[in-house]
């Protein structure tokens, strides 16, 4: 790990037990943690215009650098004045490193796999070759060969101008047997020197770098990982690659890799959100989180509520709202709990309105903003393990 406050500074100010509460400062600006990033992973929040996710008290966003290369391209946007310039976004930016979209392009989207449902894994063109220089590849767009490796992740996220870039790492599903995630985790290592290499020489001076822990399920290979990961010169851990097949799995392997890095450096999972991970990965340490969780359950017309036994889930669609004049979740402060009743949005949803996925994004992003701030003030008050239980038990993020 490096320690440079002109590009990262994170503070600790408070723990209780494993959990932390901190302030991460970036080049625009700080983020509270823990903290829930949203996705705007083509340069928006979709439905949502960025000063609507900022009122929503959102300090930072995540950018994707597969998309945002493909469409409209890192050059554009950069002659733009840069991804902040171009989405009015003045706070903290993060952009994935590509790596997960493109060797989706090699595993398919893995259903059954958590990490399989990271971003958008869906159809995005096909793999021509994966070797140590990078990954060659048909854009989903116009069928046009495309190349990315570590240097060219790295030049786009510097074009990107984005305050924390994650290096280029390469994803394997979770059906890979031990040596071939052996031997992925190797190249990703490989590939975090070449990341800072390039960064070091041609990279912004205040753009931060975070590297990526692999090594799958297997604790031999997250050990190696997070050493080699920690000793490296980065700013920060994203923990990356599958966690296993359930929550159990997934539970397990956090338990056994986040103890292995070192305890100061700031702690990112990596496309995981539900609301009982977040309870969970907090209790362990994690102090970042970014998913498609939130945005995408919108558009399927599901708010996310505190439901145990439904995964934290409520189908607006339900035919049991249709006359429902009732809130759709209760005390949540969201306008469209407050304002409107559950057989109106029952009726826009059904109706596949834009207004029904533009109110259930605010809510579910509401619903998650609520939850990481209470945690942060539950760690503050030495009560965070109450709250955790409170919450995985079904207690509503805004009763804390
Ligand atoms: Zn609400």
């Amino acid at each position: 790990m490096r320690s440079d406050p002109q590009r990262l500074r994170y503070e600790v100010r408070s723990r209780d037990g494993a959990a932390r509460a901190g302030k991460l400062h970036t080049a625009h600006g700080p983020v509270a943690t823990p903290a829930f990033i949203p996705l705007a992973t083509t340069a928006a929040v979709r439905g949502l215009d960025t000063d609507e996710v900022a009122a929503l008290g959102y300090e930072m966003v995540l950018g994707n650098t597969f998309h945002l290369f493909l469409k409209p391209g890192h050059e554009r946007i950069e002659a733009l004045g840069g991804l902040h310039e171009f989405m009015k976004w003045d706070k903290a930016i993060i952009t994935d490193s590509g790596g997960f979209q493109v060797f989706s392009l090699a595993h398919g989207n893995v259903a059954d796999e958590i990490k399989g449902r990271r971003g958008n894994a869906g159809n995005h063109g096909a793999i021509l070759e994966i070797a140590e220089e990078g990954v060659r590849f048909r854009s989903y767009l116009d069928g046009v060969e495309r190349f990315m490796g570590p240097e060219e992740s790295m030049g786009i996220q510097a074009a990107l101008g984005s305050d924390i870039a994650l290096v280029f790492d390469e994803c394997t599903p979770y059906h890979a047997d031990y040596d071939h995630t052996a031997r992925s985790t190797e190249r990703t290592h490989r590939w975090l020197d070449r990341c800072l290499e390039w960064h070091e020489r041609e990279g912004p001076a205040r753009q931060a770098v975070f590297g990526i822990v692999q090594g799958g399920v297997h604790e031999k290979l997250r050990r190696s990982s997070a050493e080699r990961v920690s000793e490296a010169g980065v700013d920060g851990i994203s923990i990356g690659g599958t966690l296993g097949r359930d929550k159990a799995e997934m539970r397990g392997v956090l338990e056994m890799t986040v103890p292995l890095l070192p305890v100061d450096a700031l702690k990112h999972l990596l496309g995981i959100g539900e609301p009982d991970d977040l309870l969970d990965g907090i209790a362990l340490g994690i102090d970042v989180f970014d998913c498609a969780v939130p945005t995408r359950l919108s558009r399927h017309g599901v708010a996310l509520a505190p439901l145990p036994d439904e995964r934290f889930r409520m189908s607006v669609r339900s035919r049991a709202l249709e006359d429902d004049q009732g809130p759709l979740v209760e005390g949540c402060p969201c306008p469209a709990c407050v304002r409107h009743s559950r057989a109106y949005l029952h009726y826009l949803a059904r109706a596949e309105e834009l207004t029904a996925v533009r109110l259930l994004t605010v809510h579910n992003l509401v619903y998650l903003e609520r939850l990481v701030s209470g945690a942060r003030d539950a760690i503050a008050e030495g009560r965070y393990a109450a709250y955790r239980e409170a919450g995985l038990g079904g207690a509503p993020p805004w009763v804390s």
